[in-house]
């Protein structure tokens, strides 16, 4: 799907415009582009498609398209079809989430089969807290992703770079420069390979007629977003909810699944599933299961906040 409007009408449009039905231009294999009617839309096109960029400013960093070769974005097959590119080479890992945790544990196998294999994490924060090795956290697979980094950090298999925000890439015989602010300094870590696993963020691109809600902070659905906001908490935990904070200022039009959560990281899929099971509920006309909506979700057990100042939902 390319785009979303209203039959012959634009984002100005208003009269009469919630009986007018959606149309969406839709680009096939083939090449062709048609255009489909519909009476709702429930966007849940995900946000993997459109990562968060390397700059610390959400930019991409000055020099990067030289360097665009050198560069993988998340999750790339280490020890797959991947590897004859990252064996024998020093590899950078951005981001602090658990793609990157992923990441550096198959990079940290690849370096004990491979001769010359290196790894450097570059994280912005004093610490990558959402890969904590916590014992309170529900998800044991999430915890032992976080358990096994520590160690592989511990023992010096991973070398870390903590406090550093890239603002510039620049191109060398072998690899990238990576010029970063760190400590009010600057800094260069020299990487044959970076491997971007930054996060995502919502593709508002195609919503550009529809007429949208989103916090200006996260870009998820305004009434949804304080729920979710990293800023606020951390605990990966989110209050039931479904149809009703969903909706938008444009009739009949959801954003659900991990779009839903905007530029927040901690989503995941059973919340998607109850989404979007009370909008078709509510589309069906049937208010009693749409308003019906039950979320338990596995905390991580890493509640902090990053502001000391905002009241955390986890205490
Ligand atoms: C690395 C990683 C690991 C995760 N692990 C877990 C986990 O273990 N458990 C968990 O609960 N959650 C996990 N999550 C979070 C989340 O549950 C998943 O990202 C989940 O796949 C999100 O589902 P979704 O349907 O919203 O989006 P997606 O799975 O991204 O699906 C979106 C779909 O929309 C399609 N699409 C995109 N753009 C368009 C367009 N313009 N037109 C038409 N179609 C389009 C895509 O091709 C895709 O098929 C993980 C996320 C990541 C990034």
């Amino acid at each position: 799907m390319q785009a979303v409007t209203r039959q012959g009408m634009d984002r100005t449009r208003s009269l009469g415009r919630s009986a007018v039905p959606f149309q969406l231009r839709v680009l096939h294999d083939s090449g062709e582009i048609t255009e489909v009617t519909a009476r709702a839309v429930i966007d849940a096109s995900g946000t993997y498609s459109t990562p968060n960029p390397l700059g610390s400013n959400g930019l991409d960093p000055l020099g990067l398209a030289e360097v665009a070769d050198r560069i993988s974005h998340a999750l790339p097959d280490v020890l797959g079809r991947d590897r004859p590119r990252f064996a024998g080479r020093h590899t950078a890992v951005v981001g602090a989430g658990h793609s990157a945790a992923n990441t550096l544990i198959t990079l940290a196998k690849l370096a004990v089969e491979e001769h010359g294999t290196t790894v450097t994490w570059l994280i912005r924060n004093d610490t990558a807290a959402r890969v904590s090795a916590s014992e309170d956290d529900e998800l044991r697979g999430r915890a032992s992703l976080g358990e096994r980094v520590r160690r592989l950090v511990d023992s010096g298999a991973i070398a870390v770079i903590d406090g550093f925000e890239i603002i510039r890439v620049a191109r060398t015989p072998h690899g990238v420069d990576i010029a970063g602010s760190r400590r009010g300094a600057v800094a260069h870590v020299d990487a044959d390979l970076i491997v971007a696993a930054t996060g995502f963020r919502p593709n508002l691109e195609m919503l550009r007629e529809v007429r949208l809600d989103l916090d200006e902070i996260v870009e998820a659905p305004r009434r949804l977003a304080p729920l979710i906001d990293p800023n606020v908490h951390s605990c990966g935990t989110v209050e039931p909810h479904g149809f009703a904070e969903l909706q938008q200022p444009e009739p009949n039009f959801f954003i659900a699944g991990m779009k839903s959560y905007g530029r927040a990281p901690t989503f995941l899929l059973a919340t998607g599933y109850e989404q979007v099971r009370s909008i078709v509920a509510w589309l069906d006309g049937d208010m009693a299961n749409a308003s019906a909506v039950q979320l338990t979700l596995p905390s991580t057990g890493v509640c902090s906040t990053g502001d000391a100042s905002v009241q955390s939902c986890c205490s």
